[in-house]
């Protein structure tokens, strides 16, 4: 395939089929489900930021798990071809190999939410001169209240402790040069930097090597959230250094609604037994686990932050998900996501209205595949002008339109048919 920075886009179907047939990742759009509509068509689904499509494999792996449960009950946990006590440990490689982690590093538990909480109890711990936490001010709602409800909850108030990460008057990206004066301000108060990567609205992706420098800097605690990040951007967490990192699995990670969630604890933290956590049993070392009598005895590492026994149902999706992204290489999906996204810009901005541009930053590099566009004076009609075309893609209000064209399953020819649409939407308005 041609090399990015050369690749001359063009504006014409044809130009689409032919990137599409020179795509080394083509076939494994095959390996999922795609959603149709009432006439059978294949619907062309853009909405992998939202919900990531049913991996193939998945129900046969789920199909698995009940066999084992309805024919060998209990023993699953020890003899099933993937034993259920150590079902997590199979998803931790490739799910580290993702993010750029240690396997070590790595744990999928609980959900996104109250993973953030538990990376709070032990990584935000505010004194009385150094209480405050820093987000970004467009933070996804979730993380947004869990952050205050931690604040609260020790005792402090949301109105002094919270710090927000702003866009300029007039712009809609955050600038580093602005975290960076920020810190220097408020660095000695900060307990917890705590940023969305990339972030949810306007797809800006933030540097978590340059943010966790600078956070480290002044002595602050540095976590992410990478729900709009992992599966699409780079994260590199053990070279970049962040103290922990959280996200989901259901949206660029294809394993279903509500999939259970991701946690990264930074190796330095590895065996540190003294940090402060919530405990339950199956955080506690394996070999005397099952001898409950004694006190709690963390595995090292991300393991060690773990609950309950995991809900291998939920799991057994992950595992079918995993497998594609292992099979298909990283950077081999970041490289092409690097191309469709780009040629899907390219089409957008061909449109040449000015009653439409794209929030995202047009540097691949502050960016992970999704843009978001806004609309003067839109509204939902324009959804529906979408949704009737067969796109499914999602709107946020006021009047933004998000497009996540996911490498492992879209075309460079459902990116077309995307702006296509667009056009004659705008025609009509
Ligand atoms: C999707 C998303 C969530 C959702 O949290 P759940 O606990 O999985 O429901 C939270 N934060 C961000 C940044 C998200 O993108």
């Amino acid at each position: 395939m041609l090399k990015e920075e050369k690749l001359q886009y063009q504006n014409t179907p044809d130009f689409a089929k032919q990137a599409d047939s020179e795509d080394p990742l083509a076939h494994f759009r095959e390996k999922f489900n795609l959603p149709r509509d009432e006439n059978s068509k294949n619907l062309i689904y853009l909405c992998g930021n939202s919900l990531g499509l049913q991996p193939k494999k998945a129900r046969d792996y789920v199909a698995e798990e009940l066999d084992n449960w309805a024919e060998i009950a209990v023993e699953g946990h020890f003899k099933a071809k993937i034993p259920w006590t150590e079902y997590h440990e199979i998803l931790a490689q490739p799910m580290a190999d993702i993010v750029g982690a240690k396997p070590g590093e790595v744990v999928i538990m609980n959900t996104l939410s109250t993973n953030l909480h538990l990376m709070m109890v032990s990584f935000y711990r505010p004194t009385p001169k150094r209480h405050k936490i820093l987000i970004e001010s467009d933070a996804f709602p979730s993380d947004s209240y869990a952050v205050k409800s931690q604040i609260h909850e020790r005792g402090y108030n949301p109105n002094e402790s919270l710090i927000l990460w702003k866009p300029r008057a007039g712009e809609d990206l955050c600038r580093l040069e602005d975290l960076e004066a920020l810190m220097e301000q408020h660095g000695e108060e900060i307990a917890l930097v705590m940023i969305g990567n990339s972030n949810y609205y306007t797809g800006q992706k933030y540097p978590i090597k340059e943010i966790t420098q600078l956070g480290h800097k002044y002595g602050c605690k540095v976590g992410f959230d990478l729900a709009h990040g992992v599966g699409n951007i780079d994260a590199d967490l053990h070279e970049n250094g962040p103290d922990f990192a959280v996200w989901c699995t259901y949206k660029y990670l294809n394993s279903g609604p509500g999939a259970l969630g991701g946690c990264f604890v930074h190796e330095r933290h590895a065996n540190d037994s003294s940090i402060p956590r919530f405990t339950g049993w199956w955080g506690h070392k394996m070999d005397s686990r099952f001898n409950m009598r004694v006190d709690f005895d963390p595995i090292p590492g991300a393991e060690g932050w773990q609950l309950s026994n995991p809900p291998i149902l939920s799991m057994a999706p992950i595992r079918a998900s995993l497998e594609i992204f292992a099979e298909a290489g990283f950077q081999n999906i970041r490289a092409k996501s690097r191309k469709l996204t780009g040629y899907l810009e390219y089409l957008i901005n061909e449109i040449k209205d000015d009653r439409i541009w794209i929030l995202t930053p047009s540097n691949p590099d502050e960016r992970g595949c999704q843009l978001s566009i806004q609309v003067k004076n839109a509204d939902r009609s324009m959804h529906d002008g979408f949704m009737q075309a067969g796109i499914i893609c999602d709107w946020r209000e006021p009047d933004v339109i998000r497009v996540a064209p996911a490498p492992l399953y879209n075309s460079f020819e459902d990116v077309y048919e995307m702006a296509q649409r667009l056009k004659q939407l705008l025609a009509q308005k």
